[in-house]
């Protein structure tokens, strides 16, 4: 054991994607001292829709307001998407631009991005005097003393035994930290599976790089989505309920090459497109129930606390907003000296339900909709004639409060009785 090099600091977090990111970005504006530990070596792949919202250019903004500029100024990286196309079951397209009421001056809301090229962004953002990085690192156990949690890590051959009074897991779907701390509840209660393809040349893109979803019947309530990439690249992928893909058996690549090849909406667009590299799988913890995200000496965020939108499967704005809550609550857990469970219940569990909870309750309520491929193809037949409905449904990207209007019954019979 004598040469096991000791370290101790103030936080260390275990991930270093976005919500990792997330979490250290604001840890060094607080000037905490922590350490970041990612067994992959940057830059690296994650399977993804590479589709970011506004909850994420939201988070960036705050960080520091150059580093959207810096994003947009990379065309080859990043693409801005001023809206979303809906395809009901039925076939019909909706195309819903995000800013309805946009002047010259208005920044697209939206942007795709592969992630190999935003987490390496990211990953660079975190230097700072503030933070230490450990990449290619292995961790071999999590232990916990009274008041303080140890680390044991292999990093380029030499063994480090880390401790700090907060361990975050940012360590993504497969949580090693959540493993540890929450062993009833080890395994997301909620979950979907996902596939992506890269694919290059395929036709009928919106101008405005509207990203698609086609909600097809056979794959309700998941969808297969087609978002475009900078360079005549596309991202391509289904994702789907664990629990329809038991029910139904379905074989998820199967029936996504099928629909790329004999949808009558799809296919044609595809006919001389090619896949560029392999079709990858992941899973995609949602946030339908409350679950834990804290308690002593630990804190979870991003896909390790199961925080990806039940019903658009995003989850990258999500762990970075995470990371942001979990930094401040860390903030107040350092002033006070107080990393108690009961603490961080109130500084982050509470504080993340109270501002997301209610987008995760329609969310999960929109993806119970789903089910019912008759109410999505009156909505879309409904709003394909009608510009105000257009516009309401528009407004619901940016609005809550409109939004959970989609999760009421009184909201259809409005448009069943009004034209
Ligand atoms: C098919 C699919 C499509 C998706 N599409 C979208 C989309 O279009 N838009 C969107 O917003 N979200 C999308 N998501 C969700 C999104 O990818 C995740 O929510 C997001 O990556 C979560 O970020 P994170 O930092 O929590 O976890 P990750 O991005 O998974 O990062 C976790 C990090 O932890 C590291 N790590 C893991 N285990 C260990 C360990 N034992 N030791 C050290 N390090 C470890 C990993 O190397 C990784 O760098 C999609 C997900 C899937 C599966």
């Amino acid at each position: 054991m004598a040469n096991v090099q000791k370290l101790e600091t103030s936080v260390i977090i275990i991930g270093a994607g976005p919500a990792g990111a997330g979490t250290s970005f604001f840890l060094s504006k607080y000037s905490i001292p922590h350490i970041v530990i990612d067994k992959e070596i940057f830059p690296r792949d994650k399977v993804c829709g590479d589709a970011c919202s506004g909850k994420t250019a939201l988070v960036i903004n705050r960080v520091n307001p150059e580093w959207l500029g810096e994003i947009l100024a990379q065309p080859d990286n990043y693409l801005p998407s001023w809206g979303i196309k809906f395809v009901a079951p039925n076939g019909k397209a909706l195309d819903i631009p995000f800013s309805p009421k946009r002047t010259p001056e208005t920044k697209a809301p939206g942007f795709t991005v592969p992630r190999l090229a935003f987490d390496d962004f990211l990953f660079n953002k975190m230097a700072s005097p503030h933070c230490t990085i450990m990449q290619g690192a292995l961790v071999k156990s999590i232990n916990n003393t009274a008041d303080e949690v140890c680390v044991e890590v292999t990093h380029h051959a030499t063994e480090y035994e880390i401790t700090a009074p907060v361990i975050i897991g940012a360590d993504g779907d497969k949580s090693i930290v959540r493993k540890k701390y929450l062993s009833d509840n080890a395994a997301p209660k909620t979950y979907a599976v996902g596939l992506r393809a890269y694919y290059e040349g395929i036709t009928g893109l919106h101008t405005e790089n509207f990203i698609e979803l086609h909600f097809l019947p056979e794959m309700l309530p998941g969808y297969l989505w087609i978002f475009p990439l900078p360079n005549g690249m596309t991202n391509v992928g289904v994702g789907i309920l664990s629990e329809t893909i038991r029910k139904r058996k379905i074989n998820l690549r199967e029936q996504m090459l099928y629909a790329i090849k004999n949808n009558p909406q799809i296919a044609p667009r595809f006919a001389n497109a090619k896949l560029i590299d392999k079709i990858q799988g992941w899973g995609l913890p949602l946030a339908i129930e409350r679950q834990p995200l804290s308690g002593d000496s630990f804190m979870l965020t991003g896909d390790a606390g199961c925080l990806i939108d039940p019903f658009s499967g995003e989850g990258i704005g999500n762990a970075l907003y995470s990371g942001m809550l979990a930094a401040a609550a860390i903030k107040e857990a350092v002033g006070q000296n107080n990393f108690s469970a009961a603490f961080l219940k109130v500084a982050y569990d509470d504080v993340l339900y109270k501002r997301l909870g209610n987008e995760f309750k329609v969310s999960a309520a929109l993806q119970r909709l789903c089910k019912y491929p008759w109410l999505f193809n009156f909505v879309v037949n409904k709003a394909y004639r009608s510009q105000s409905l257009r516009e309401t449904i528009s407004c619901m990207f940016t609005d809550m409060d409109l939004r959970e209007q989609l999760s009421k019954p009184s909201f259809y019979l409005k448009i069943l009785f009004n034209k």
